[in-house]
């Protein structure tokens, strides 16, 4: 089934080589989404492009897709050409790699949400969740695990899109389950969840500092033991409707009935 095309995405590709815009190809293939807002209330999609361009040799700084209430600007290509790679999440914060595998700047599409009090915030938000869904449908990523908010990567320095959502009463997790339901809407063909082993139980290792929670799939529970990355884990089961983590709510049962979050180990 063909994926609704809702709206029009306009290319308006920044001059390169830049420093904003450097040609380079994503050559990895398009692996996630970081959703952004610009933090900068009032200022629009064309805007921000033309800034963008007027400033392109002095910043490295960049994104791939703008969004406001009239428009979705394209400034590096992503969806109207080869995507090339964009400079929106600093190379040195990890937890890109841990979660995904690769840096953000390599493999994932940058996408700005434009807020404040000349943008309709409903409209706005419609054209970010679907164009998220649409590059969950061009790149076959799962939309339910697929996009990651920029201060989830760099939360000492980023609240972006929490801050630029709050202006139109929405949630980052909300965030997640709409662009799901927006991919469903529009046809996204659903992405089957592979078969499980008749055994449940197995070896996980850490990737990243993780806590294991007494008694339930929630980082609310209290907490029996934090385990550095390495160390090896069994478990004898999962669940799939523990506490959702960044859009995973995979939680891995030990035979102390205690849960650890999929997210943090490696299996298989
Ligand atoms: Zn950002």
């Amino acid at each position: 089934m063909a994926f609704q095309e809702k709206y029009l995405i306009t290319p308006r590709y920044l001059s390169k080589p830049s420093k904003r815009r450097s040609g380079q190809l994503i050559t990895a293939g398009v692996k996630f989404i970081v959703a952004h807002d610009t933090g900068n209330p009032k200022s629009t999609a064309d805007g921000n492009v033309r800034y963008y361009e007027n400033s392109r040799d002095q910043k490295s700084a960049s994104a791939h897709l703008f969004v406001d209430d009239k428009t979705i600007v394209e400034c590096i290509p992503a969806l109207t050409a080869p995507p090339e790679k964009a400079w929106h999440v600093l190379y040195n914060v990890d937890t890109d790699n841990l979660l995904y595998g690769h840096n953000a700047n390599d493999a994932a599409i940058g996408v700005e949400y434009c807020f404040g009090d000349n943008i309709d915030p409903d409209e706005a938000y419609r054209k970010y969740i679907w164009v998220m869904a649409y590059i969950c449908h061009r790149f076959q990523l799962d939309p339910a695990k697929s996009v990651v908010g920029h201060f989830f990567l760099d939360p000492t320095r980023k609240t972006d899109p929490v801050t630029g959502l709050a202006q139109s009463r929405r949630t980052y997790d909300q965030l997640l389950r709409d662009v799901a339901t927006e991919y469903a809407a529009c046809g996204g063909d659903p992405l089957v969840a592979p078969q499980v082993d008749a055994d449940r139980s197995g070896t996980a290792r850490v990737t990243t500092r993780l806590n294991i929670r007494k008694g339930a799939p929630r980082r609310t529970a209290d907490l029996v033991q934090a385990v550095a990355a390495g160390t090896v884990l069994n478990y004898i089961d999962w669940v799939d409707d523990g506490e959702p983590v960044n859009g995973n709510a995979r939680w891995y049962r030990d035979a102390n009935g205690n849960f650890f979050w999929s997210g943090g180990v490696s299996t298989g």
